[in-house]
């Protein structure tokens, strides 16, 4: 046997699961088709991760947060407050953190800033315990398990075997396809256009979920820019994939424009500060989380809409919880990939999301028709929301992580 476990991909789902198994006796194995450089030093990809105080802690426990300090002091922004807005109209539902028991309700943070850490992190396990290997520019192209072992065939050639195979894959996770289970897709129809931009007038650290009518604008406040001072916020618009693609060709001073425009000057003139990343919108279901010597963790396990700021935290919700298994499993002297335990693995983690995946769909789906009709309920939605505490409560323990 080659690997007790063997990774396919290195995205931060990969890379968090590897970390958190070294140093318990497992060999791991970490399969991942881009180059060692891109790992290394991956590019800023527009993503800033609104990350739950659970989550929060997982990346502290996992040593991924004094990585992250030590390198961008700044880079870890506190989430105050949220506030979601319907059309034209002023009115706002405010998500208080003062709801949440906490001074604020999360954090903010770069996802080329959480990839770089846990890729240092690897490294770090791997002088330390020698139990790792990372496979990098290798693709998985093949993959089947049975009673004894999963087989894995990379596209070089190379043939791998392990006692159990793992997809952190992407949520169109070919390793899932390869072992025959199937998903529920939904297209939203849309894309999103992820930047920065620096805004004239501060944030106060408040999220905005904007949903207009013919576009939906978002902003994540960031920490002002260190070297300049200048407010800046994440900001991202969803609109017909060919609208973005023409949003994202005009020169950088049109932009700033439009982006005033389309915020309705609410936080003063607008500028690019960054560049800009297109991500169509497809939200991801599996039918199985599991299969004999086989589970799914990261967005391979469910691919959230990001309207409600969820993927990567349900990533790493599902890692504590494969990874706690399998290593009480090895400590025990048990198969680690015994079906019980996955069983197990797959209840757990789909209790923990599914309800806001189906929630999160349904929201994403009511807040972009615009017929009058939808209209109406919108607003009288969020203004009967904000008038209900329990559901403001319920909010702001999900935005927190205490659900
Ligand atoms: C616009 C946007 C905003 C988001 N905002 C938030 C947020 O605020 N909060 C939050 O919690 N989450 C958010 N998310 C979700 C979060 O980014 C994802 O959940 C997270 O990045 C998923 O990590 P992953 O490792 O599972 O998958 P990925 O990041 O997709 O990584 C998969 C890896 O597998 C590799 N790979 C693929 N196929 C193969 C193969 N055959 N062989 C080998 N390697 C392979 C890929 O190269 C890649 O490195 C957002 C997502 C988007 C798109």
């Amino acid at each position: 046997m080659d690997y007790d476990i063997l990774i396919s991909g290195a995205g931060p789902a990969g890379l968090c699961l590897a970390g958190s198994l070294s140093g318990h006796g497992l060999r791991v194995g970490v399969v991942e088709q881009q180059p060692l450089a891109a790992i290394e030093n991956p590019a800023y990809d527009g993503r800033e991760i609104a990350l739950t105080q659970q989550s929060a802690q997982m990346l502290r426990d996992l040593g991924l947060w004094d990585r992250i300090v030590a390198d961008e002091p700044s880079a870890f922004s506190p989430l105050r407050d949220a506030q979601v807005l319907n059309g034209p109209s002023p009115f706002a539902m405010v998500i208080d953190h003062q709801l949440s028991q906490h001074s604020e309700l999360g954090w903010l943070v770069s996802n080329h800033l959480i990839r770089r850490a846990a890729f240092q992190e690897l490294r770090a396990a791997q002088h330390k315990s020698q139990d790792i290997t990372l496979l990098a520019g290798e693709q998985v192209a093949r993959a089947h398990t049975d009673a004894s072992a999963a087989h894995v065939t990379l596209a070089s050639g190379k043939q791998l075997r392990a006692r159990l195979l793992v997809a952190a894959d992407s949520r169109f996770s070919a390793t899932r396809r390869a072992l025959g289970i199937g998903a529920d897709m939904h297209d939203f129809g849309r894309s999103m256009l992820l930047c920065t931009m620096a805004h004239a007038l501060p944030h106060q650290h408040v999220a905005w979920e904007w949903f207009g009518y013919g576009q939906t604008l978002a902003l994540l406040p960031m920490n002002d820019d260190p070297a300049t001072g200048a407010h800046r916020s994440c900001v991202v618009l969803t609109l017909p994939h060919h609208t973005l693609e023409a949003l994202q060709d005009l020169d950088e001073t049109a932009f700033g424009l439009e982006l005033t425009r389309r915020f309705d000057n609410r936080l003063g003139a607008m500028q690019l500060v960054s560049t800009r990343h297109l991500y169509p919108l497809v939200g991801v279901r599996p039918h199985r989380l599991v299969a004999p010597r086989f589970a799914c963790v990261g967005d391979a396990a469910v691919g959230m809409h990001p309207v409600t700021a969820h993927g990567f935290n349900f990533g790493l919700r599902g890692i504590t919880a494969l990874a706690g298994e399998l290593r009480a499993a090895h400590a025990a002297g048990q198969d680690i990939a015994a079906p019980e335990l996955l069983a197990r693995y797959e209840r757990a983690h789909r209790r923990a999301t599914l309800p806001l995946y189906l929630a999160t769909t349904f929201i994403a789906r009511l807040y972009t028709t615009d017929h009058p009709p939808a209209r109406l309920l919108r607003d009288a939605a969020l203004r009967l929301a904000q008038n209900f505490p329990p559901f403001k409560r319920m909010v702001a323990a999900t935005l927190s992580g205490r659900h």
